[in-house]
Order: structure tokens, then sequence, then C-alpha cells
């Protein structure tokens, strides 16, 4: 069927609008819609900061709009990090500004670039404002700043970089991000894309936030959705040179952080203590499922260097990924299998809780070994 339908003066949508490919989350639950512990979105096995969870049901008043430049929470990040809040710009997720930061600055003719195995958004981001996806080579599933440097043209606009990526959990140093940012003519604009930086320690080891500090052409988006445990509420923030942060703000949505998003985001920023647990929480638990991994590479299993909360396994042995996906689906997980982004061969997998982990790793060992 023609995706404008049957009818044929039923309103047309532009072309490169066609070429989008919606989205696709994780699953939530079994084929007999049985639910299942969920370790596919990357989310936060310690949950909320109970201070965020009491902010965001205390007495609001959800009949009136929220304060539609969120100056509170801006603040609240800006003192936390030692930034203005005159730099910062907010999204309903860091998603929004993803895509803001395309459609500001890319457009029909323009190509927005990034590393293949890149966070999928970028290509949504690139084709809705009519932009020219355009993929640099991998480095072993990681980024290559040479082959990245090496795809720019001069109709490169925008270059996207998720700093540790998803889904490959792969992380580049400082250097290289300097190299990366100094190769760069200075109308392009570099994003990078700081979602899972909160479990890196330190977390600005990329120095990005200090490049979007002194640069007039970097954009650092964060989320509220990885280590604050608020995936729900959709908050994003980003901060970049006052002419960035002004362009996001004409085009985001006018009162896009709710009322409990807005109050849940200043207390969990006030709750230090809770980011530390998860990132110690994070680190204890990868360090113990990647050791337990590696134990498997007879089996052909590898997982690869993540400083992220999730592990991207490597399938070359009998037992294949999709094969693995589905036993531990019938042992009661749902993680993410990844063909559609090029990786038919691996297995994402959030970490969890340790007993889970354990699960998982002895489930791996079961399934691998069955099948030699
Ligand atoms: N960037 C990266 C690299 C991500 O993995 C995600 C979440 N999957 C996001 C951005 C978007 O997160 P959110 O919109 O929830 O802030």
């Amino acid at each position: 069927m023609s995706p404008v339908g049957e009818v044929a003066d039923a309103p047309r949508p532009k072309e490169w609008i066609l070429g989008i490919h919606a989205y696709v989350p994780g699953k939530s639950a079994g084929k007999d819609g049985r639910p299942l512990i969920k370790l596919s979105a990357n989310e936060n096995p310690l949950g909320t900061s109970a201070q965020a969870l009491a902010a965001r049901t205390a007495p609001l008043a959800p009949s009136l709009y929220p304060d539609p430049d969120s100056k509170d929470l801006r603040k609240a990040l800006g003192d936390l990090h030692g930034i203005a809040p005159e730099r910062i710009v907010m999204g309903t997720g860091s998603d929004e500004l993803l895509n803001l930061a395309a459609q500001a600055y890319a457009g029909v003719g323009d190509e927005v670039l990034y590393v293949r195995f890149g966070f999928s958004v970028y290509d949504i981001a690139a084709r809705r404002c009519g932009a020219t996806p355009v993929i640099a080579p991998d480095r072993d599933y990681g980024t290559d700043v040479d082959a990245l440097l090496a795809s720019v043209t001069e109709r490169t606009r925008v270059v996207f970089l998720a700093n540790p990526n998803n889904p490959t959990g792969s992380y580049i140093g400082r250097s290289e991000i300097t190299r990366l940012h100094a190769g760069l003519r200075p109308d392009i604009l570099l994003v990078l894309d700081q979602a899972y930086a909160e479990y890196v320690a330190p977390e600005d080891a990329d120095g990005a936030l200090e490049l979007a500090a002194s640069s007039a052409n970097v954009l650092v988006t964060r989320t509220f959705s990885k280590i604050y445990g608020l995936a729900g509420e959709r908050i994003g923030w980003g901060t970049g040179a006052p002419a960035i942060v002004d362009m996001l703000n004409r085009i985001r949505g006018p009162f896009n952080v709710s009322l409990t998003a807005q109050a849940a985001g200043i207390a969990a920023v006030a709750d230090q203590d809770f980011v530390e647990a998860s990132r110690l929480h994070n680190l204890r638990e990868r360090t113990r499922f990647v050791a337990a991994l590696e134990a498997l590479g007879n089996h052909g299993l590898r997982p690869l260097p993540s400083e992220a909360n999730f592990v991207l396994i490597e399938f070359s042995g009998k037992l294949t990924a999709e094969a693995a996906y589905d036993g531990l689906m019938e042992h009661g997980y749902i993680t993410r299998w990844l063909p559609g982004q090029g990786l038919p061969q691996c297995l994402r997998i959030t970490i969890g809780t340790p007993e889970q982990m354990d699960d998982i790793a002895t489930a791996l060992r079961t399934m691998a070994e069955a099948a030699q």
C-alpha cells in the first residue's frame, strides 16, 4: 500500500520523510505477553532517587503550565556543573535536542555525519530535516576519528558523536575528542552526546563540557534518563555557545519539560549520592559481568569494551546472538538484539542487579555449552 494511502489527492509527505524508519524500541513483553525483566533500554536498575520520587508526587498545580524556561532546573544544573544557566537549553529528553540541532543547522542538500553503529536517532534527526545521513566507518565497533574526519565534505553541517556510544559502549578520550574538533571546519556543528557520561569517572574525562564552554561550534547533550533514573519523565539538556542555545530555544516546544519533570529533575540533581551509588553499582556489576563473559571466549562470545551501563556482546561461535536473545527471553529477560542496526551478530544487555547479571551469565554459559 502506498504510504500516503489510496486517496489520490491526500496530503503528500515530503519525500525525505518517506525514507525514515520509525525508531524501534526494545520489546517489553515476551511472546505470550508475560512480563519480562527489562534489560533492553539502559534504564537504571536502582530505580529513581527517593527525593526525586517525593518531589514529583508533592502537591503541584497541574492546571497551570509549567515554567516555559525551566529556570530552577537550569540553575540547579548550572550550579552542579559550573555552567551559566543562559548556556543551558532543556529538551523533552535529549532526543528532542538532537533533532533540534540537526533542524537548526542542516537541511536539504546538506550532510549530517556520524560513525557506523552510532545512536539510531541520528539517522532520523538527519532525514527529518531533509539532510543526507553520511556514515563513517567504525574501528572494531568503536569511533575512528580519522575515518570521521576523512568523511567530512563541503556539505557537512553537523557531526554527531555519542561518547560513550550506544549501542557499542565504546569511548574515546580527551585527546581524540580534541583532535576531532580541531579537524572540523568552524562552521560545522559538533554534537557531543554524553547520555552516558556520568558512568565514566571523572564524568567529563573526554573534555566535552570544557569544549562546549570554550568553542563556538560544540553542543553537548545530556539526559536524566540513564543515571538519574528518570527516563519516564523525558528530561534532556544541552549546553554550548549562547548562539547555539538561542537557536534551539527558538524552535523547541514552549513548555517542553512538564511540571512533574521539572520538580523531579531539580530534586534528582540535589541527590548526587544516588548518582554516585548508581555509578559504583554499574562499575562493579559491569566489571563482574564482563569477566564472566570473557570466560566464555572459547565459545565465541566477546564482550566489547564498555564505559556505559550496558555491554554489547559479539557472538561468533555456535551459539548465535539471535538464539541467545530467544533463550534469555525464555529465561524471563528481554535484551536487545540489533539486526536492524547492522548488528545481527550482537546482543546488548543493560547492567541490572547482581542476581540478574549472575543469572544471565549462567544462562549464557548453559546455552553456549549446549550449542557445542
Ligand atoms: N543519546 C544516546 C546515545 C542514547 O542512548 C539515548 C537513549 N537511548 C539518548 C541519547 C536519548 O535519551 P533521552 O531522549 O531519553 O534523553
